[in-house]
This record gives structure tokens, sequence and C-alpha cells, in this order.
């Protein structure tokens, strides 16, 4: 039988392309994936849980955080702060299985840089088109930070060459097969 070994992974892509959605429907069906909690200087949306969705910081606890060292990368997207904690990843090697970082494409390049054994992964929208759609019907986004996501989703696809794995996520449950044989086959290698 071949050996697994746990990886790291790192899914980006531009936002509205699905990845929240794909990378939990992965976890469902492979529940020992870890997948690390990032902090934002972004207010709650209605429904998310401090600690669980993200940790929900101040500027300037976030800016301490970075001066201390505490984050594995951090990113300004759409006009916030995201970082991964050094303690969540810590949290998530300790249990022995592969581990999933949701993040943008900046914070993306910043893991490869540090970690480059770790795995990129790039979800596209099957269109930009799709992605505007995607991004107006959930409703979470005003018109200006609606603007700010599909201008920063253009310069992001440019990005998608430098990555490991290039994935489409048209359809949810195909995206999911791939995104487990993507993990199943570094895993195994
Ligand atoms: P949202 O505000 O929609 O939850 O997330 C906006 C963007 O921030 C998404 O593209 C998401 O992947 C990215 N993001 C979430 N957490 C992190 C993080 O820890 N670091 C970086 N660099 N980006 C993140």
């Amino acid at each position: 039988m071949s050996r697994i070994e746990p990886k790291l992974f790192v899914v980006s892509g531009p936002s509205g392309a699905g990845k929240g959605t794909l990378v939990a429907l992965a976890r469902k069906r492979r529940p020992s994936l870890g997948l690390t909690v990032s902090a934002t200087t972004r207010k709650p949306r209605e429904g998310e849980v401090d600690g669980v969705s993200y940790f929900f910081l101040s500027p300037e606890e976030f800016k301490r955080r970075v001066d201390a060292n505490e984050f594995v990368e951090w990113a300004h997207v759409h006009g916030n702060c995201y970082g991964t904690p050094v303690s969540e990843v810590r949290r998530n090697l300790q249990a022995g299985s592969s581990l999933i970082l949701e993040i943008d494409v900046q914070g993306a390049l910043q893991v490869k840089e540090k970690f480059p054994e770790a795995i990129l992964i790039f979800i596209k929208p099957p269109s930009l088109a799709v992605l505007e759609q995607r991004l107006s019907g959930r409703g979470t986004e005003t018109p200006a930070s609606l603007a700010i996501r599909l201008e920063n989703a253009r310069g992001e696809l440019a990005l998608a060459d430098r990555y490991d794995e290039v994935l489409v996520n048209d359809d949810l449950e195909t995206a999911c097969s791939g995104l487990l044989r993507i993990i199943d086959t570094y895993e195994r290698n």
C-alpha cells in the first residue's frame, strides 16, 4: 500500500469562485482534513461566529499580532486585513493530518515562499460573468464592495499560472471530487 503523508494545501482564487463552499464540502467528505481559522479586521457578517468563521480583530490588535510575528502570512484583501495565525497551523499539524489554508492569492504566494513544499490550488470560476452573478446573488456585497471584488478578481486570475493546480468550479460536486483527487494524489507522493 502506498504511504500517505500529511501535506499543506493552499486553496485560493477570486472572491465568488466558491472556495469556501467547496472547501467546506471537501471537509465534510474528508473530516480528517484540517482547516485553519484566519484572523480578520472585517466586521462579522450575519451568522458568522468569532473563533469559528474568523477571529474578528480590531485593526490595532491585528497590527500588534503582525508586529509580534504571530501570522504565517497576512494581506490586505478588499480593504481589510486577513492573516493565518501561526498557532492555527501548529494546532492542525499536531493533529497529523493534511491541512487546507483558504486564503487570497497574495497570502498563498507568501506561504509558497516560506514553505516551498506547500501545494497551491487555484479555484477558477467558469467565467467573469458567472463570478459577478454569484457575488451579487449572495447579497453580502454593497455595489462598491462588489466592484472592488470584481476588479481584484481580474488581477487574481492573472496569477493562476503560478499555482500547482487549477480547478474550475462550475459544478460543486464535480469540483469537490476534483479537489479530493488532487489531495489524494499529493498525499501519496
Ligand atoms: P471574505 O471577506 O469573503 O470572508 O474573504 C475575503 C477574502 O479573504 C477571500 O478571498 C479569502 O480567501 C481571503 N482570506 C481569508 N482568510 C485569509 C487569510 O488568513 N489570509 C489571506 N491572505 N487571505 C484570507
